[in-house]
């Protein structure tokens, strides 16, 4: 499961990269949006106009999951759960789910939960049914200070695999020792940080595309992928 405490700490990103990285690489990956009532992947992904069925097909049990599983243009190893797309949504409970990601891992090399940021329920039924959390933070003492408590929350539901990625890191406020650094969150958190991608509007630019960065190959963003899926298969 992909997690913070702080919204838009890049969470929805990691995710879309991380998973074509993955699946560059020759595995079969599926992406679980988890953000009900405000889905996000299928956009990054450029696949909202594929996304006619979503999770609540299934945890409704309306459709099969292979109705709903979206493949992605940029690989067909990449494969999609939509979320929810309604303002409000309260069918989600821990054992639907837990089963819809049981079948999915029986079928995947990875699932990666997208998770929404904060310690709601929704992120209960989400540690329910993983193995292995990565907390996005930024550089920042108030993304720091919510991680904390997503760690600890983590913790005590048993998920001791855990890593934490620093993300939207700017050059210019480092050199300054206006950012938090590396060594500071090492330091505090309890998760081993795996990997720091810097603030650069290519990133940005990218997502809003519905292109991720790493479809273009070969470019630093795409090596610091790689590495970080090398750290992730470690776990
Ligand atoms: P979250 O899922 O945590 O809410 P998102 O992944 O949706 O956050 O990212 C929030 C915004 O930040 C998006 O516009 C995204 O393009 C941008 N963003 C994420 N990571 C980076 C980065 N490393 N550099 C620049 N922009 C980024
Ligand atoms: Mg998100």
């Amino acid at each position: 499961m992909i997690a913070s405490g702080k919204g838009g700490t890049g969470k929805s990103t990691f995710t879309v990269n991380l998973g074509i990285t993955l699946a560059y690489r020759g595995y079969n990956v599926v992406l679980v949006d988890l953000n009900l009532g405000l889905r996000t992947l299928d956009l990054y992904l450029g696949l909202e106009n594929y996304a006619l069925f979503d999770i609540g097909d299934i945890l409704e049990e309306r459709s099969s999951l292979d109705d709903v599983l979206i493949e992605s243009h940029f690989c067909n190893r990449l494969k999609l759960l939509p979320g929810v797309q309604q303002s409000f949504y309260d069918k989600l409970t821990k054992d639907k789910f837990s089963s819809i990601i049981e079948d999915l891992k029986s079928k995947f090399d990875y699932v990666i939960i997208d998770c929404p940021p904060g310690i709601g329920p929704t992120i209960e039924v989400a540690m329910g049914a993983s193995d292995a959390a990565i907390i996005v933070i930024n550089a920042n003492y108030i993304s720091l200070r919510d991680a904390d408590v997503v760690e600890d929350i983590l913790s005590k539901s048993g998920i001791f695999n855990r890593a934490c990625i620093m993300n939207r890191l700017s050059c210019d406020l480092t050199d300054i020792e206006a950012e938090v650094d590396i060594q500071t969150v090492s330091e505090r958190l309890r998760s081993k940080i795996i990997g720091t991608i810097p603030d650069d509007c290519n990133i940005k630019a990218a997502t809003n595309l519905g292109v991720p960065i790493v479809v273009k190959r070969d470019t630093y963003i795409a090596n610091n992928y790689q590495k970080i899926s090398d750290r992730i298969m470690e776990l």
